[in-house]
C-alpha cells in the first residue's frame, strides 16, 4: 500500500515537472531576442538613414529600413558613462548619483553602478535569458561592478572608457595595475581572464557578437554589442581606410573607416539572425552613447548645435534605429524617445515583473509604434550636468536651457529651431516658468553624484592644462 503511494507521488510529481518545463520552454520560445547594438561618440549625422554622404552604413540602414527610425531618439546624458548608466538601469541615472565618467579604481567599491540598481542583464537572466556583453563596459572596475557579477553571463571586451585598436598596442596583461592612462592598452577580458588578441578591435568584438548568437541560438538571449568604436583614439586598419580614398581629411578619413568596420560587424550580426532563423523575432537597437565630439574624433552631428558633453542637442540626441520585424511595421517616428525607454520596452516584451520602489523613467514604446497610443510617450525629457551646473528640459516643441544656477535661461522653438539658434525666453516668460517649474520638481527627486569622476584626475587635469597652453600659443 504505502509502495504504491509512494509510486503514485513519485508520477505525480514527474508529470507536474514535464508539464512545467515544456511550459517554460514554450515561453522561452516565444520570448524574443534581444540586442542592443551602441556605438560610443557616433555623430548624429554619420549614418545612412540620418542622411550622411560620404560614409555609407548599409547595414546599420537594414534596421532602419526594415523598422524604426527615431530622428529624435535621446541618451541620458551626453558622456559615455553616466548615459550607460541610465541605459542599462532604464532610470535616470541622477536618482541614484552616477552623474560623472568614472575613474579608473578598481579597488574602490563604491566606483561605478550602485550595488542596489538593477541592470537590464539581471532581470532577463531572472527570466531565463542568457546574457551577453561584447565590448566597452564602463560602469566600474572594482569586482563588485564586473559584467560577470551586474547579470552578465558572458564578457569578452575592456572595463574602461575607451580602448586601443590594434593587437600590438595592448601591451598591458593585467587591467588592475594600469594607471588611468594605461588602460586604454590592456589585454582584453574574456570573463575575468586576460586574452591576447589577434584582429582589429572592432573586427574581435563582431566576430564574438556572431559566435555568442550561434552558441545561444536555443534560447531566447540578450546581447550588448557595445563597441567601443569610433571612440578615440582615430585608429583604423588598411582594409576599412582604402574604402574612403576620396576623403582628403585624414582625421575624418579615419574616423569613417571606423564607422565602416561598425557596419560590416552589424551587417554580420544582422546576416547570423537571418541564417538562425532569429530575424523576425529579435529586437535589434541601435544607438550611440552620446552625440559626437566633432573636433575631436571628427564626427558630424548635422544641424544639431554643439555635440559630446553639451547641453545642446548635438550632446545627446543620437542616431537611434530599432527593429522587430514580427510586431512592428517600417516607419519614421518623431516624437522624442530615450535610451531608457529600452529597459521598459524589453521588460514589457520579455513578461518582467518591475520593482515599483524604483520607478522606471522609459516607456514601453510598442503601443506607441504599433499605434494604440497616439500621444507622445514622453510629456518631458531632462537632463542635469552637476558639475557644469546646467539643466535642460524638454516639453512638448520646447527645450529650456538653464545656466550658472538659473541666472541664464534659454529657450527654444526645437520645431521651428532645430540647430538651437534663435533663443525666445524673453518672448515667452510663461513657458519658461512652466518648463522651469517641471526641472524643480525633477531636480528634486535626484541625489548628488555619489563618486568623483575623471575630471577630478591627474591626468584630465593636465590634458585641460595642455589644451589650454596650446589655445593660447595660438591666440598670439
Ligand atoms: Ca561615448
Amino acid at each position: 500500500m504505502e509502495n504504491n503511494i509512494y509510486k503514485f507521488f513519485i508520477l505525480l510529481f514527474s508529470v507536474l515537472y514535464v508539464t512545467a518545463t515544456t511550459a517554460q520552454r514554450s515561453i522561452n520560445s516565444q520570448r524574443p531576442n534581444i540586442i542592443v547594438i551602441m556605438t560610443d561618440d557616433l555623430g548624429y549625422a554619420d549614418v545612412g538613414f540620418n542622411g550622411s554622404k560620404d560614409i555609407p552604413t548599409p547595414n546599420i540602414d537594414r534596421i532602419a529600413q526594415q523598422g524604426v527610425v527615431f530622428t529624435n531618439g535621446y541618451t541620458s546624458y551626453s558622456v559615455c558613462s553616466p548615459s550607460r548608466a541610465g541605459f542599462i538601469t532604464g532610470r535616470y541615472q541622477q536618482r541614484f548619483g552616477y552623474e560623472r565618467n568614472v575613474q579608473h579604481r578598481p579597488n574602490d567599491p563604491n566606483m561605478g553602478l550602485p550595488q542596489d540598481e538593477k541592470t537590464l542583464a539581471e532581470v532577463l537572466k531572472k527570466v531565463g535569458y542568457s546574457t551577453g556583453i561584447i565590448g566597452k563596459w564602463h560602469l566600474g572596475n572594482h569586482i563588485s561592478k564586473h559584467p560577470l557579477n551586474r547579470g552578465f553571463d558572458y564578457f569578452y571586451g575592456h572595463l574602461g572608457g575607451g580602448h586601443m585598436y590594434f593587437p600590438e598596442l595592448l601591451t598591458i596583461k593585467d587591467s588592475r595595475t594600469a594607471s588611468e592612462l594605461e588602460t586604454y592598452r590592456t589585454w582584453i577580458l574574456e570573463n575575468h581572464t586576460p586574452v591576447k588578441t589577434t584582429k582589429y578591435l572592432t573586427d574581435e568584438f563582431s566576430e564574438k557578437a556572431v559566435s555568442f548568437i550561434e552558441e545561444q541560438k536555443s534560447n531566447p538571449f540578450f546581447l550588448f554589442v557595445s563597441y567601443n568604436a569610433p571612440h578615440t583614439p582615430l585608429q583604423a586598419s588598411e582594409k576599412y581606410l582604402e574604402r574612403f580614398t576620396q576623403i582628403k581629411d585624414e582625421k575624418r578619413k579615419t574616423y569613417a573607416a571606423m564607422v565602416s568596420a561598425v557596419d560590416d560587424g552589424v551587417g554580420e550580426i544582422l546576416n547570423k539572425l537571418k541564417i538562425l532563423g532569429l530575424e523576425e523575432n529579435t529586437l535589434v537597437y541601435f544607438l550611440s552613447d552620446n552625440g559626437g565630439p566633432e573636433h575631436r574624433n571628427a564626427s558630424d552631428n548635422g544641424p544639431l548645435r554643439a555635440g559630446k558633453s553639451s547641453i545642446y542637442e548635438g550632446g545627446n540626441r543620437v542616431p537611434f534605429a530599432f527593429r522587430w520585424p514580427q510586431k512592428i511595421p517600417q516607419m519614421v517616428y518623431r516624437y522624442p524617445v530615450s535610451a531608457l525607454d529600452i529597459f521598459s520596452t524589453v521588460a514589457a516584451v520579455a513578461e518582467i515583473p518591475i520593482e515599483y520602489h524604483k520607478p522606471l523613467d522609459g516607456k514601453n514604446l510598442i503601443p506607441f509604434l504599433t499605434g494604440v497610443y497616439k500621444s507622445r510617450p514622453h510629456q518631458t525629457l531632462f537632463i542635469r550636468k552637476f558639475d557644469d551646473d546646467l539643466f535642460s528640459v524638454i516639453h512638448g516643441d520646447y527645450k529650456l536651457i538653464t545656466k550658472k544656477s538659473n541666472k541664464i535661461k534659454e529657450l527654444y522653438d526645437l520645431n521651428n529651431d532645430l540647430s538651437e539658434q534663435n533663443n525666445i525666453a524673453k518672448e515667452h516668460p510663461e513657458i519658461v516658468a512652466k518648463l522651469d517649474s517641471l526641472r524643480i520638481n525633477w531636480n528634486n527627486e535626484l541625489i548628488d553624484p555619489v563618486f568623483l569622476g575623471l575630471i577630478h584626475t591627474e591626468m584630465w587635469k593636465n590634458r585641460k592644462k595642455k589644451t589650454l597652453e596650446s589655445n593660447n600659443q595660438r591666440s598670439k
